[in-house]
């Protein structure tokens, strides 16, 4: 409606406008049962109900096998790159990343404290606007797992097919492009998720994982880090993100209700290729520089050939209710997050601001 935005922020970002609704109407008395989903017990029936509706459309959404398990979590994917070396290795055990970008970079990183990383690839001396050929990289004989994070949320990055590795097991950050369209989870042993960005607020961290890699966390591990701990209690281990788990099911309702993920990817490729299209064909006035076979249908970073427009070109788009365009404070320029909740309307408005820029700035 006329006092909303259209909101590029990569995350938090822009929720399904009747979603936001839904919540809205059920927010005082949820369903008859006389209080907000805030105030319920998580041992409840009525939160019970919501968090196995919230995992069987996630199952349904994704096709998730029997033999995965699917754990709510807090701690954000930060948590999560110290949490999958702590679970899937021992202190000495070799692991591979592929680093397309900072948050594979930041994952490598913190995994140093936990297992033997390597880095078999990195973007960075290209400024990550690459994603290797995999068949032509080594990887380490023993390796526990490969790392990759399938879209790089700042630089703009995102696998299109996802590799095998030789040894080891796929592990992928998936925050940034999480039901953006339909993923093999047989392919992969882990795959984790930040919901603020394609399926709901902050503070619920999605983790889908094999159920025979569980079990094995190092001694030191703390509770709170064990996801056997957590699949044997159903997600249910100590008070959980009720509302934003709920929050979660709404949107997975929704996403089912548009069709399912191949639709909710056919609805992304659109307003990717006409945002790309608008950039590619403005005579180099706004420039994109990730290589065109990886570049991400959910974060579209551009830059200005007269970069010093971009702060004006900022300011103005947000006089249009065009908001949150401006890039990460590592990278600069700026960068439209078009995730699932986008409108293509948000896009086609986008574009129509950029063309009228550019005539007015040429
Ligand atoms: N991985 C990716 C790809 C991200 O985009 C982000 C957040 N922007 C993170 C990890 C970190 O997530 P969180 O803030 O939930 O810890």
């Amino acid at each position: 409606s006329e006092d909303r935005v259209f909101n590029f922020a990569a995350g938090p970002a822009i929720l399904p406008a009747n979603v936001l609704k839904k919540a809205q109407a059920e927010l005082y008395n949820w369903r008859g049962s006389g209080m907000s989903v805030m105030e319920m017990s998580h041992r409840g029936k009525e939160f019970l109900s919501i968090i196995q509706k919230a995992e069987a459309d996630l199952r349904a959404l994704l096709n998730i096998p029997e033999d995965y398990a699917v754990l709510f979590l807090q701690g954000g994917a930060t948590t999560q790159f110290a949490m999958i070396p702590l679970n899937l290795c021992k202190p000495d055990d070799p692991v591979d990343f592929v680093v397309t970008g900072s948050w594979g970079d930041k994952a490598f990183k913190e995994s140093q404290k936990f297992c033997k990383p390597k880095v078999i690839w990195s973007g960075k001396s290209e400024k990550y606007t690459k994603i290797p050929s995999f068949d032509a990289l080594e990887q380490s004989p023993d390796a526990k797992y490969l790392h990759i994070c399938a879209n790089e949320t700042i630089h703009g990055v995102e696998f299109k097919d996802y590799p095998t590795p030789k040894n080891g097991i796929l592990v992928a950050d998936m925050s940034s492009n999480f039901c953006s369209k339909p993923v093999d989870v047989s392919k992969f042993g882990l795959i984790y998720a930040g919901a603020q960005k394609n399926v709901g607020p902050s503070g619920v961290t999605i983790v889908i994982i094999k159920k025979d890699l569980i079990g094995n966390a190092q001694e030191t591990t703390p509770v709170m880090l064990d996801y056997k701990i957590h699949a044997e209690n159903n997600s249910l281990y100590n008070t959980p993100p009720c509302f934003g788990i709920y929050m979660c099911g709404l949107v997975f309702e929704d996403l089912l209700a548009q069709g399912g993920l191949t639709e909710i990817e056919r609805k992304n490729k659109k307003k990717a290729e006409l945002l790309y299209s608008a950039i590619d064909k403005s005579n180099g006035f706004y420039r994109c520089p990730v290589e065109k076979s990886a570049r991400s249908l959910m974060n579209v970073p551009f830059t200005l050939e007269k970069s010093d427009l971009e702060a004006e070109f900022i300011k103005e788009a947000a006089k249009e209710k065009l908001v949150q365009l401006k890039g990460h404070r590592s990278v600069g320029g700026m960068r439209a997050s078009i995730y699932n909740a986008m409108p293509l309307a948000g896009v086609e408005k986008l574009v129509a601001f950029m063309k009228n820029f550019q005539a007015r700035h040429a």
